[in-house]
């Protein structure tokens, strides 16, 4: 295949200019076969020459091989034009879509046009804040992704709930925050009473529609400020950020009696018997970690189920 003048009249980076003066200075430049589905630039390469497509259609791929394509370039388009402005090395994949066939520009060539004409100038900056923009739209896109799938890794698939997690992270500078404000800080460690007879009874799913609707009764029962999350399994955490241990306890009385007084019919129509719940309150006292802080929570969780479950303890200092 060889250029012929009529090639250069669709060109966008032409548009405007002299196209006898272009094809004279075009004419002699080689012409590049390649196959459909060959990677003809490669991220990184160093670049000595740009292209113009005469025939077929290429796809740009940012990152790797494996994204997505970013845009199609088709006929008439031009290929590696930013790397003949800055000199740097190629900046995507460009991947032949079908068997193409691609005029080849060295540096020299591709300043004589550009000095030959004003048109041409203007086309690349306009080709170039094209580029510029689809190259933003694509970062913008994958940060959101990256922000969606930061959500999903902190709330728990089957409650909607924060997680551990969330609970991991997010503890640590509310305690900070407490610490910095001089105000009480409480936590409540909630666990279901003989959940693992429940389970053998009426089966694993009728025990994850239990743990769902707990979830919601935590939530319900609690203050918008404050916060309920998934610990692990049938363990749950009430955070009650400026409460006191007293003031916790009232508010976990408020979740156990919600929850006993709840009365589940599974979607398949069981009738479930009454849930309860034991919880271990702890407030949070000067430089306590984390750990520490919930272990004694813990410790009192362990009391309320020794001294009969379906209650709410409160932890030693
Ligand atoms: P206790 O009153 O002493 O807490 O008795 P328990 O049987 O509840 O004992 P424990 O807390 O150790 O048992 C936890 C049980 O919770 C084990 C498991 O059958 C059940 N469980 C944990 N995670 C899930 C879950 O995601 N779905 C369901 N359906 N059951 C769970
Ligand atoms: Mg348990
Ligand atoms: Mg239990």
């Amino acid at each position: 295949m060889k250029l012929e003048r009529k090639d250069l009249e669709s060109m966008p980076m032409l548009q405007g200019s002299d196209l006898d003066i272009v094809y004279g200075v075009l004419k002699d430049s080689p012409v590049k076969h390649v196959k459909a589905k060959e990677v003809f630039l490669k991220k990184n390469d160093p670049s000595k020459h740009m292209y113009l497509i005469l025939e077929g259609k290429f796809d740009v791929h940012i990152e790797t091989l494996e994204d997505p394509s970013i845009m199609t370039l088709k006929k008439g388009d031009s290929v590696g034009e930013i790397a003949m402005l800055d000199q740097k090395p190629r900046s995507a994949f460009i991947v032949a879509g079908e068997d193409s066939y691609l005029l080849e520009i060295n540096k020299d060539i591709f300043w004589t046009l550009v000095n030959s004409s004003h048109a041409i100038s203007v086309n690349l900056l306009l080709i170039l804040s094209a580029r510029l923009r689809g190259n933003n739209e694509t970062i913008t896109e994958s940060l959101e992704l990256q922000k969606k799938y930061r959500t999903s890794a902190i709330i728990d698939s089957l409650t909607g709930l924060n997680n551990r997690k969330w609970i991991n992270e997010t503890l640590p500078k509310l305690i900070e925050r407490a610490k910095k404000s001089k105000k009480a800080f409480s936590i409540g460690m909630i666990d279901i009473d003989h959940f693992k007879k429940f389970n053998d009874t009426y089966g694993h799913q009728a025990g994850d529609f239990v743990l769902l609707n707990a979830a919601k009764t935590y939530k319900d029962n609690i203050r918008p400020t404050d916060f309920s999350a998934r610990y692990g399994g049938e363990e749950f955490t009430l955070i009650f950020p400026d409460q006191t241990a007293e003031e916790a306890n009232n508010a976990a009385e408020r979740v156990r009696k919600a929850l006993a007084a709840l009365s589940l019919t599974t979607p398949t129509g069981i009738k479930l018997p009454q849930i309860t719940i034991s919880i271990g309150i702890a407030e949070h006292t000067k430089n306590e970690t984390l750990e520490e802080l919930i272990e004694r929570a813990d410790k009192a969780l362990y009391e309320a189920k020794e001294s009969g479950r379906n209650r709410v303890c409160l932890a030693k200092v």
